[in-house]
């Protein structure tokens, strides 16, 4: 204190400092009180969260300019995100998946026209609640929505199927709004092979593929390397000019065998990289014993259909069903999220985490405590009781994945 003091006293008028700026303990709060440290936090700090599947939701609602069918700017009975949830939660930046399904993959032409179509609703939605919402293509514009308390709206398109077969698209979406490319989905495309697939068309990433870096980089879209197979990961590292990102996957140590996780090895090689690993928090990618679970559990309940000859849209079995389901297989809970995020920082350091919940895209396996964007200060809570200072918060929160995304910019500027 006396050091502090002093150096208070040295600094004069020129920085403000007093003591009563020193940062308290979090670890000895009680749990109420922490909580409440937890929200102000989440509430006077950037959140980024790099993938919330909003836009897709909205198709699915049937968003129009009628604001009747599905309003998130008022409270949803469903769902995982809406604007007066976000704010509770401190939630300041959702990046809006554009995501197109594989199948679309199927159909020439169809990819990049529901790229489109997810971005115009994402565009209306901001356009429809200005006082609400505001489109975001930088870091920059974030902090400029975040002064006026507008809820910033970048967008990413999840799977690189939006380009098609051709490489001119990546400019024509980064002139369009989107901030970063997941170079895969569910299955193998044109770009590279897929971690849900077991095909291995490229064996990683195509000829083409290596293309599309080299342009997203020349741009300034970010690489996403969620949903992709370990080669591909491996291959578009190797050649990046830029950091890269994972907008929405966890720790494999915790789900031995879940490829769509990030090994040890590739959390390694992206932090050397200086990219950021945004944690999703799906029930699934958190937690194998809830994965293998559920997997019982449906089993069981088809059985149980049958045997009752009942179908899963009557009232009687949706009431067994969810009960069925807590019984046997309890969700996950926040504590789960934090030690993915401990794991992290403990194998490559603070520098290289962030959120990614994928919220509105894994239905109701989110851990109890961490069930929808108003819920984030529980996860901040429970960061503080484990020594996490207020500094490596806010790295979590945004600024490691603000390093990144200017990184990419820088990149892309520099190539003029
Ligand atoms: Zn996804």
């Amino acid at each position: 204190m006396k050091r502090l003091l002093s150096l208070c006293a040295f600094a004069g008028l020129i920085i403000s400092c007093s003591p009563t700026e020193e940062t308290p303990d979090y670890t000895k709060m009680s749990e109420e009180e922490r909580l409440q440290a937890a929200t102000e936090i989440a509430q006077s700090t950037i959140m980024v969260d790099g993938h919330v599947d909003l836009p897709y939701r909205m198709k699915v609602g049937g968003f129009t300019l009628q604001r009747e069918i599905l309003d998130v700017s008022v409270r949803t009975p469903d769902g995982n995100f809406d604007y007066p949830r976000a704010k509770e939660g401190g939630l300041d930046a959702p990046f809006m998946s554009i995501y197109i399904p594989a199948g679309n993959q199927k159909i020439p032409g169809a990819s990049k026209a529901l790229a489109d179509s997810l971005i115009l609703m994402t565009e209306r939605l901001a356009s429809t609640f200005p006082d609400k919402f505001a489109m975001a293509y930088s870091p920059a514009d974030i902090e400029a929505n975040f002064a006026k308390g507008l809820i910033s709206l970048p967008m990413g398109m999840e799977n690189g199927a939006g380009i098609e077969d051709n490489l001119a698209n990546v400019e024509y979406f980064h002139k369009r709004g989107i901030r970063y490319i997941t170079l895969t989905h569910g299955t193998d495309n044109l770009i590279g092979d897929a971690s849900y697939d077991t095909t291995g068309t490229h064996g990683g990433l195509s000829e083409f593929g290596e293309k599309v870096i080299a342009e997203m980089n020349r741009v300034g879209i970010m690489v996403d390397l969620s949903h992709v197979s370990d080669n591909t990961f491996r291959d578009a590292l190797a050649i990046t000019k830029a950091p890269v990102i994972a907008s929405h996957s966890s720790v494999r140590k915790f789900t031995p065998g879940f490829e769509r996780n990030m090994s040890d090895e590739l959390i390694q090689a992206m932090a050397k990289n200086d990219g950021v690993m945004m944690i999703n928090f799906g029930g699934s990618f958190i937690d194998s014993a809830y994965a293998a679970g559920g997997a019982k559990v449906r089993e069981h309940i088809v059985n149980w259909l049958a045997e009752n000859n009942l179908s899963r849209r009557d009232s009687a079995a949706q009431t067994y069903i969810s009960e069925y389901a807590a019984a046997n297989n309890p969700f996950p809970t926040v504590q789960k999220v934090a030690d993915h995020i401990d794991h992290v920082k403990n194998l490559v350091g603070i520098d290289y985490v962030g959120l990614g919940s994928d919220f509105d895209g894994v239905g109701d396996s989110l851990p109890t405590g961490l069930k929808d964007v108003s819920m984030f200060p529980n996860l901040i809570a429970e960061l503080l009781k484990r020594g996490y200072s207020k500094e490596d918060i806010e790295k979590i929160c945004y600024k490691n994945v603000f390093r990144v995304w200017k990184a990419v910019e820088d990149y892309a500027a520099s190539q003029k």
